[in-house]
């Protein structure tokens, strides 16, 4: 026995020999950020995550998760070490089976070293078991875990991730998703795509959702709470799964009477942007107390203050129309956040003609002469606004202005192929503002570059020609002060992501 176990013993010796020169050589560590330069720390170097298989606990009343993540990538590069964006608190990894060592640094930094480096372009499995409490952790200052009287919700834009899994967390590593959840039986565990099945043993519930088209990290959400679902189909055939937190009060009614309208509105949307991409659709409306809402792949999240008013199902085409522009289609830097949000508020505007409270025209009218020329909200530049203007008023307003300027500029027919090009032309990967430029002229024939610098990247209010020029055309009817998503926020103090 022992004997044997020297023969290849030695032989393993001659084959390190050769390969430790090599490696000492080759393997470096991965870089602690994918190169966004609005957020240099945001995702890592060295590796592209395929799948992430997340097996969870959580328990409302403590606001502990626990569970353990099973990541499947690939190196694309030599790695001695790399890191994933996290903030709970690791106590086991894996790397392809074996224990690696593992350190936290800077502000949501966990660094793994496995045991053996890892070759370029060889599958890696990793393994993180971890546990912690996501309403005690900040990154930042700030925190995305939103702490419920019934559980908690992980969503924000650009990071929600680190609260509840470890990640690559940026847009340009998207991935598949298998999300388990185990919650005491009479609670309820929402995510993202398909409910695979829910079922209850030794009084906890196992909730299995799956995401099977590439998902962005920020896009992933995990909601815990005492919610109602309800059920349907798109006229399409796509499933509709909402949920509703069960102690909205007073805004139930109007939280359903707009989410409930998904399924038509999502239709509605395939009229300008092509087929519906994913398998599963729905909203869900926890309850909690943030403004926002945000267009998690398949399932958005609401905030309840969105319905404070009542119905709003401006949001829900705001939050849907990112399906395709944001999701389907994602951000190649944050920088290029204009392509989500310029093209989210135009549909808005769009649903508002659909729904007879003012032309997109018309609202691009009201947009442009609500704001004079020393207003502050010309200096954004939608195109380039700095993370600290990223959701800014101006890249959705603003942003939807240049789109008019676009579809008064090259005709309603090429505006509106290129709308629903775009989507198809970079389903499930990533482009930037100046890909868009080019798809424009592309599909146009047009020479775009003095449009888009005008509307998007000068901090002064554009001359009015472009806007103004179809408008005046058909001038006969003043444009209203059209009730519009705007006026609503403004007095809610709520807002769309
Ligand atoms: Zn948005």
């Amino acid at each position: 026995m022992h004997r044997r176990i020297i023969v290849p013993g030695a032989l393993g010796a001659a084959v390190l020999l050769l390969a430790i020169p090599a490696s000492a050589a080759s393997h470096s560590p991965g870089a602690p950020g994918i190169g966004d330069p609005y957020y240099p720390a945001y995702g890592n170097g060295g590796y592209d995550v395929s799948h992430y298989d997340l097996r969870l606990k959580y328990q409302p009343a403590t606001d502990r998760l626990e569970g353990t993540a099973t990541i499947l990538a690939r190196t694309t590069q030599d790695l001695s070490r790399f890191n994933l964006d996290f903030l709970l608190d690791a106590g086991e990894v894996r790397v392809n089976g074996a224990k690696a060592s593992f350190a936290t640094s800077g502000e949501h930094e966990l660094e793994i070293t496995p045991k053996s480096p890892l070759r370029k372009g060889t599958p890696v499995t990793v393994v993180v078991r971890y546990s912690g409490v996501p309403s005690s952790k900040q990154a930042y200052g700030f925190t995305s875990w939103h702490r419920t009287p019934d559980g908690g919700v992980a969503a924000n834009e650009p990071e929600a991730a680190w609260w509840w899994f470890p990640s690559n967390d940026h847009p340009l590593d998207k991935a598949t998703y298998d999300v388990s959840v185990q919650v005491p039986d009479g609670t309820q565990a929402i995510s993202n795509g398909t409910l695979q099945s829910a079922g209850s043993r030794l009084g906890w519930t196992r909730w299995n959702w799956r995401s099977d088209k590439p998902q962005a990290t920020y896009l992933a959400t995990l909601a815990v709470g005492r919610f109602d679902l309800t059920t349907g189909t798109t006229e399409s055939g796509v499933p509709v799964v909402n949920a509703y937190s069960k102690d909205l009060g007073a805004h139930d009614g109007a939280a359903r009477a707009s989410v409930e309208r998904t399924g038509e509105v999502a239709d509605w949307l395939t009229g300008y942007f092509g087929p519906y991409p994913y398998n599963a659709l729905g909203g869900y409306v926890p309850n909690t107390d943030t403004g926002y809402a945000l267009e998690t792949q398949t399932r958005p999240f609401y905030s309840p203050r969105q319905f404070a008013n009542g119905s709003n199902v401006s949001v829900v085409v705001h939050e849907l129309a990112h399906q395709w522009y944001g999701d389907l289609v994602s951000v190649r830097g944050w920088k290029d956040i204009w392509v989500n949000e310029g093209f989210a508020r135009y549909a808005q505007w769009l649903w508002s003609e659909h729904e007879g409270e003012g032309t997109a025209q018309e609202l691009a009218d009201y947009t442009y002469a609500s704001h004079p020329a020393d207003d502050p909200f010309w200096t954004v530049k939608p195109g380039d606004p700095g993370p600290e203007n990223q959701f800014d008023i101006a890249v959705y307003d603003r942003g939807a202005l240049a789109l008019q300027a676009l579809r008064n500029e090259i005709g309603d027919e090429a505006f509106f192929a290129v709308l629903k090009g775009w989507p198809d032309k970079y389903a499930h990967g990533n482009a930037s503002v100046a890909d868009f430029r080019r798809y424009a002229e592309e599909v146009s024939g047009r020479p775009l570059a003095a449009l888009f610098d005008t509307w998007l990247f000068q901090p002064s209010k554009p001359a009015a020609a472009a806007a103004r020029a179809a408008s005046l055309a058909k001038a006969s009817d003043a444009p209203a002060q059209p009730k519009s998503w705007k006026k609503i926020a403004a007095t809610n103090g709520v807002h769309e992501h």
